[in-house]
């Protein structure tokens, strides 16, 4: 099956109520790995590989691999850049086959985040691609619940962003964070209410790894579209290949790599059990 787009997957989700996971992938092990999952449990999925790992990783590359997973799963699966930083690179990966690319420019003032947004979505829809873009500033969660909150999304801002760049989905600052929490993350329900109310298309939470299952299960149930989780998948992979290489070079290297794959795959089913949870 070919690539499908952020919009196509998102519209279904909205339908059948539930959330889009949007799982990062940097390699063939744990790519397989969470369209495995995203097979297993019937769950349309959007494959994404983090900015700083576009380098390593290769985004023809990726394509490559996530074509191929694709035509051999039978649920519908998108590819995005997450967190692009410049216009240039999101092209490169829209030029390289992605069904997606997010612009990440919530740090620059807003006129810039404006400007490139648009461009970004002027050149991805001409291509049928569709388009992330963040408003708010979403913390590493080694942050403290008071710093998160001072980059909360304005939920006005982002009705009017949206309005003026004509993004597929917004990713919004509401508590989550990125990576492993220092400090337990305090979801601002309300905020999170008032933005699905006045913002004009589906709305992505970043910082799903660690965020706890009941303020999952909360986000899914209030309509949130997209939902990401990175930093759980790459710890499951490090550790699970950190604990087979203690000194026992006897394994093969398909064993320690199949073991991590495996890892990543378990933390992938138990995220999209939350996230179909109210599915209809
Ligand atoms: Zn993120």
């Amino acid at each position: 099956m070919a690539l499908s787009s952020y919009s196509e997957l998102l519209g279904y989700a909205r339908e059948r109520k539930f959330t889009v996971g949007a799982f990062n992938s940097f390699n063939m092990e744990s790519l397989q790995a969470v369209v495995s999952a995203a097979d297993r449990t019937g769950s349309p999925l959007i494959v994404q590989t983090y900015h700083a790992h576009m380098d390593f990783a290769g985004a023809d590359y990726m394509r490559a691999l996530c074509e191929t997973a694709s035509r051999h799963a039978k649920v519908k699966v998108a590819l995005g850049l997450d967190h692009g930083k410049t216009y240039e690179q999101a092209v490169r990966c829209i030029e390289a086959g992605y069904s997606g690319v997010m612009i990440d420019l919530s740090s620059e003032d807003y006129a810039v985040n404006v400007a490139e947004t648009k461009r970004v979505a002027e050149a991805a829809h001409a291509r049928g691609v569709s388009v992330e873009a963040e408003i708010g500033k979403i913390f590493d969660a080694d942050a403290t619940p008071e710093e998160i909150a001072t980059g909360y999304t304005d939920p006005d801002l982002a009705r009017r962003f949206v309005e003026e760049t004509r993004v597929d989905c917004l990713a919004v600052s509401i508590g989550t964070a990125h990576g492993f929490y220092t400090h337990a993350p305090k979801v601002n329900f309300d905020l999170l209410e008032e933005i699905l109310r006045v913002v004009p298309c589906p709305i992505v939470v970043h910082g799903g790894s660690y965020t706890p299952d009941a303020d999952v299960l909360r986000m899914v149930k209030m309509g949130v579209a997209k939902f990401n989780v990175g930093g759980e998948f790459f710890a499951a992979y490090k550790k699970t290949i950190l604990g087979l290489l203690t000194g026992d070079f006897n394994r093969e290297a398909t064993e320690v790599m199949a073991a991590a794959r495996a890892a990543i795959e378990k933390v992938a089913l138990a995220k999209l059990k939350l996230l179909n949870a109210y599915r209809i």
